[in-house]
């Protein structure tokens, strides 16, 4: 058995390697279990390519890599592609042209405690929330995808993600559930940023004290006053959430400025 050395990360940051990582499980691992992608699933992974391609806040090889897989999908004329057509050209024809996806996995601000807690699921949250406030930050980024124009396009994008591919069937379920009551009502690519923040907050609060719970990384309502003082106050003695301050934090948060690259190769 591989032993695994703890690495250090500051949880007031975002590392890339969580994020690569993600990507990589999701591309190489996830969409492995699926032999062909067709109608809805087709068109969900298009969409989702296209958004990560144009808004996905990486290092040159990977953007690079993620517009070569947008551009191939958009120009195939088929309405079924075998899942080993994407992952040829993930791993081989990019390979050769220097343009590609690191293949090993590096939990940091994703860690867990055992193998089995964290890794993947904790990166696509953080996956998403950094393509909401993406969205948010350059409005102009999906102009002329035929996706612009609508505030809700990355958290369609991920309610489609999650419902079609997603390991978790029961975390699908619930999600599904929480869009179905309410995504509707975001109309802004703020709100969309809000919106995922208060749905992963209603998640870690059904989840804390669950057997998947990793003891070092109690499920709390986040950010947490030590991380943004700001977010928090107090009304007539009840807690209550800043909401401007907590989308400007999310805004910093997962912003391109507050990641780190320590970890990747
Ligand atoms: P995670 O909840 O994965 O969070 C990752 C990181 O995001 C945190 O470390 C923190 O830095 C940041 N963060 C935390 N809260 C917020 C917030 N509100 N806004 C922005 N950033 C935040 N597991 C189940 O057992 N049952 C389920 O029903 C279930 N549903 C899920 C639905 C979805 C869509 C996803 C992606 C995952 C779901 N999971 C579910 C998995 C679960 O939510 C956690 O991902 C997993 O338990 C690992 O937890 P974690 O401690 O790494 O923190």
């Amino acid at each position: 058995t591989e032993i695994k050395v703890w690495k250090e990360f500051d949880k007031s940051r975002l590392y890339m390697a969580d994020l690569e990582s993600g990507l990589h499980f999701l591309l190489r691992v996830e969409l492995a279990t699926h032999r062909a992608l067709e109608g809805a699933e087709l068109k969900t992974f298009k969409d989702f390519v296209t958004v990560s391609a144009k808004l996905f806040p990486g290092r040159q090889p990977v953007v690079k890599l993620l517009e070569t897989l947008q551009e191939w999908l958009v120009s195939l004329p088929l309405d079924k592609i075998p899942y080993d057509a994407i992952l040829d050209l993930v791993n081989n024809k990019m390979r050769i042209s220097g343009i590609f996806l690191p293949r090993k996995i590096q939990w940091v601000g994703c860690q867990g405690s055992r193998p089995e807690l964290r890794g993947y699921s904790c990166s696509l949250w953080k996956l998403f929330h950094t393509l909401t406030v993406q969205a948010a930050l350059r409005p102009k980024a999906l102009i002329n995808t035929g996706l612009e124009d609508n505030p809700q396009i990355v958290l369609q994008v991920m309610r489609r993600y999650i419902q079609h591919f997603f390991g978790c069937k029961a975390c699908a379920q619930h999600f599904e559930e929480m869009a179905k009551e309410s995504m509707d009502s975001v109309s802004s690519s703020d709100q969309a940023v809000l919106w995922l923040w208060e749905k992963h907050n209603v998640v870690n609060n059904r989840l804390a004290g669950d057997l998947t719970e990793d003891p070092k990384f109690p499920k709390v309502q986040w950010p947490t006053p030590d991380i943004c003082p700001a977010c928090h106050e107090e009304i007539k003695g009840l807690h209550s959430w800043n909401k401007d301050q907590v989308l400007q934090f999310l805004k910093s948060h997962y912003g391109s400025e507050n990641i780190l690259y320590k970890y990747t190769e």
